[in-house]
């Protein structure tokens, strides 16, 4: 009986998965129909240049308001996804979601501004991802140059020669590249050689853990410079409030993101920085 009809199969199948199975099982189902729901949705953090305070661009953040379950942040749900072969589609539905707004804004889009996007390492690992992503800013017809990837230093090391090629071709075509949570992920700085990135992220916990004394931040000073020497520009993640701001222009920090500015916010909100 339950071999034939679906529902007894499922039943079967829960009473012998344990609970956190069943847990799994049921984020999974979650997450695919956030999918074909189009549940998820993006908030935008702006970024702003240090010295002058100008508006650099956003970072889009997925956000999901569980029908049930309330807001999930990706943290409960990225990795899983990673983990269970599906976030090539979260990705996609970002990448889309990110582009759309573009169009949406693009009447008021400051030529200089970009829109960054987090990708799984896992993208690589699709042939056609960066000829994808192209053609999708294509079709769209906006600029290459207002999207911007955030791939972490996991995601290079893992998929090296898969990295090297989509990252070329992405900018070649001006699409640009930032390595995301710069400091957390490894030892070896050799990869920073391999690739040509445009920007580099520090992680927030830099941030959190900085001293009020200039000459009391070596690391993050010689993180600043490291950057400067490969012409990338460097963003600081989590600035909370005032003196980290002041700080990191002090070390000579471009630019910088954290709730000391604002919050990720739906784009109804974040279009008030447009202008
Ligand atoms: P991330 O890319 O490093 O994003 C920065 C995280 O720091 C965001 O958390 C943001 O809300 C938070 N944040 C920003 N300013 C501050 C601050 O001043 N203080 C503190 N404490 N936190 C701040 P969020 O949105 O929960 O995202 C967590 C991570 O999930 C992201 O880290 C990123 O790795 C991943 N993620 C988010 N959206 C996406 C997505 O669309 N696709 C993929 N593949 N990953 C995503
Ligand atoms: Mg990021
Ligand atoms: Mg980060
Ligand atoms: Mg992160």
């Amino acid at each position: 009986q339950a071999k034939q009809d679906g529902r007894g199969l499922f039943r079967l199948y829960q009473e012998h998965m344990g609970r956190q199975d069943s847990e799994e099982f049921q984020l999974d189902q979650d997450i695919k129909a956030a999918l074909t729901q189009q549940q998820f949705q993006l908030h935008y953090q702006p970024i702003f240049a240090l010295g002058s305070p100008r508006l650099l661009g956003f970072e889009a953040l997925i956000r999901w308001p569980h029908p049930q379950k309330g807001w999930i942040a990706p943290d409960q749900f990225i990795p899983f996804a990673e983990q269970h072969g599906l976030i090539s589609r979260i990705d996609r539905y970002v990448l889309q979601q990110a582009v759309a707004q573009l169009v949406a804004w693009q009447a008021h889009w400051p030529e200089h501004c970009y829109i960054s996007v987090n990708v799984s390492g896992l993208a690589f690992s699709e042939a056609n991802f960066a000829t994808q992503l192209l053609e999708l800013i294509a079709d769209a017809g906006i600029k290459p140059a207002w999207l911007a990837i955030e791939i972490t230093e996991r995601a290079l090391i893992e998929n090296i020669a898969q990295a090297r090629t989509a990252l070329k071709e992405l900018r070649l075509a001006g699409v640009k590249v930032l390595l995301d949570d710069f400091g957390t992920g490894y030892s070896s700085l050799s990869y920073l050689n391999e690739f040509k990135l445009d920007v580099l992220k520090i992680d927030r916990s830099f941030i959190a853990s900085m001293k009020p004394k200039i000459q009391d931040n070596p690391v993050i000073n010689t993180v600043i410079a490291l950057a400067k020497t490969l012409d990338l520009l460097v963003v600081a993640e989590g600035i909370e409030n005032q003196c980290q701001c002041e700080l990191l222009k002090s070390l000579g920090c471009d630019a910088g993101q954290g709730y000391w500015f604002s919050r990720p916010v739906p784009a109804a909100d974040a279009v008030c920085w447009l202008s």
